[in-house]
């Protein structure tokens, strides 16, 4: 059984950049990856889409974007060569076509099984992705025969989908991306809209991401947040990577979608929807007012203001059976797959329980999760500081387990 210090699972954006900053640190490691490096950005993005972050933000440790367009966004071919060149040059120790099979507890180590053999190791970080399966609810059991689902992790094109209408379920960013570029193509588009996070692509001449960068926005940390659970659960922006383009619920509409409230249920063949709509929207738009404030304090000048999400009557059911909907995508979240991790570090509703990444478990790290250690944690830009944090503690953890193997021995 092959010993290391440091097993990482995962060979995303994440496990690279842990796997940078152990080996700043002399820390022996492996990073077991199932499939190839960027395994999610080659086999589970749709064709046209591209980061929501601009290039300016596409940061990792020892690494920052050096092209010619610093305000483009990269399309996720270009995100799978842009990990693999970094791979390269960091040298990371990465195992490819290796899956985790289980981590178990041993002394006062791991074990860490894989289709590939079995590793023995001090401290194991969890970098196998938040996004790693798409969250269906438990409603898409009574869709209709006849009507084809999909995730925005097989969606790929239009073109693919049978032809007829299309109800995408779900206004965060891949929800809004896709209702978007459906409509586009020419397809009849039903918008289910719940809780959602509205955003303008620029505010001010610049990218809201600028903003919310300079501002501190994303800098905030998970311990100075009040409600840090209800932080982790935001869903995600309504953005696209496209210069200067906003798609928001107006913008939708204006381009022929129609919007229904939330997908409630489906019984007999007909879906239900949320009368709330009028009452998230102006909770969205509320926020949205509140965080372009916090800019505006931090800026010293009052900026633009945008016009509220208009709602008009909107749909309250749908029948399924009557042939206008062909398609039904869940853009409804994804979720972890640790389904092999054998160590009692999960709650009740199966989620890591941890502080910043640090787990109940001694040794074990979780990273890449929605505001792990700070606002920015989900994206490709929160990566280098939660590692550094995170190997420091990871290799405190070492030392203190070196020192009691000593006082064992002596
Ligand atoms: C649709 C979408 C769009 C996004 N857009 C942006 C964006 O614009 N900007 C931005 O900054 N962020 C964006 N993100 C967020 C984030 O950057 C990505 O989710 C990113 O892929 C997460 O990186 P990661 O390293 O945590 O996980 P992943 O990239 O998912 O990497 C995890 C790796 O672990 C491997 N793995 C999983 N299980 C095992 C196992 N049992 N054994 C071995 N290996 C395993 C997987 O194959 C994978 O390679 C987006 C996310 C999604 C889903």
């Amino acid at each position: 059984m092959p010993d290391t210090t440091t097993v990482i699972v995962g060979a995303g954006h994440c496990g690279l950049a842990m796997s940078f900053c152990l080996a700043a640190r002399s820390i022996d490691h492996v990073v077991l990856e199932r499939a190839e490096v960027a395994n999610s950005w080659r086999t589970q993005r749709w064709d046209s889409l591209r980061l929501l972050t601009p290039n300016w933000m596409t940061r990792l440790p020892g690494y920052a974007y050096r092209g010619g367009d610093p305000d483009g966004y990269l399309s996720a071919r270009q995100v799978a060569a842009m990990l693999e060149d970094y791979a390269a040059a960091t040298a990371a120790p990465v195992l490819a076509g290796t899956t985790v099979t289980s981590v178990r507890a041993a002394g006062d180590g791991f074990v860490v099984a894989t289709d590939q053999g079995t590793w023995r190791a001090s401290a194991v970080v969890l970098a196998s992705g938040a996004a790693t399966v798409p969250a269906v609810p438990a409603v898409a059991s009574a869709v209709p025969a006849g009507i084809a689902s999909v995730t925005p992790a097989d969606y790929r094109n239009p073109g693919e989908l049978p032809a007829g209408g299309v109800l995408v379920v779900g206004a965060s960013a891949s929800g809004i991306q896709l209702a978007d570029e459906l409509a586009r193509s020419g397809r009849p588009v039903t918008l289910a809209v719940g809780e959602h996070v509205r955003m303008p692509r620029t505010y001010g001449g610049r990218d809201i991401l600028w903003w919310m960068e300079a501002s501190g926005l994303l800098d905030q940390r998970y311990d100075e947040v009040d409600d840090v659970v209800r932080a982790r659960n935001v869903p995600s922006m309504q953005l696209v990577g496209s210069p200067g383009r906003t798609v928001d619920l107006n913008a939708l509409r204006s381009g022929g979608v129609r919007l229904a409230g939330r997908l409630a249920g489906i019984q007999d063949g007909a879906a239900q929807f949320s009368g709330s709509l009028p009452n998230v929207c102006a909770l969205a738009d509320l926020k949205l007012g509140r965080m372009l404030d916090t800019i505006d304090a931090w800026a010293g000048v009052a900026g633009e203001r945008f016009a509220p999400t208009a709602v008009c009557t909107a749909p309250l059911g749908l029948d399924l059976r009557s042939g206008e909907i062909s398609t039904i995508v869940w853009a409804t979240g994804y979720r972890p797959d640790l389904s092999w991790l054998e160590i009692p570090v999960l709650d009740r509703k199966g989620r890591v329980v941890h502080d910043g990444g640090v787990t109940t478990w001694p040794g074990l790290y979780l990273i890449g999760m929605p505001f792990l250690r700070r606002r920015k944690s989900s994206l490709i830009d929160g990566a280098a500081g939660d590692a550094a944090e995170l190997t420091a503690h990871l290799a405190g953890h070492l030392d203190a387990q070196a020192g009691r193997r000593e006082r064992r021995a002596s």
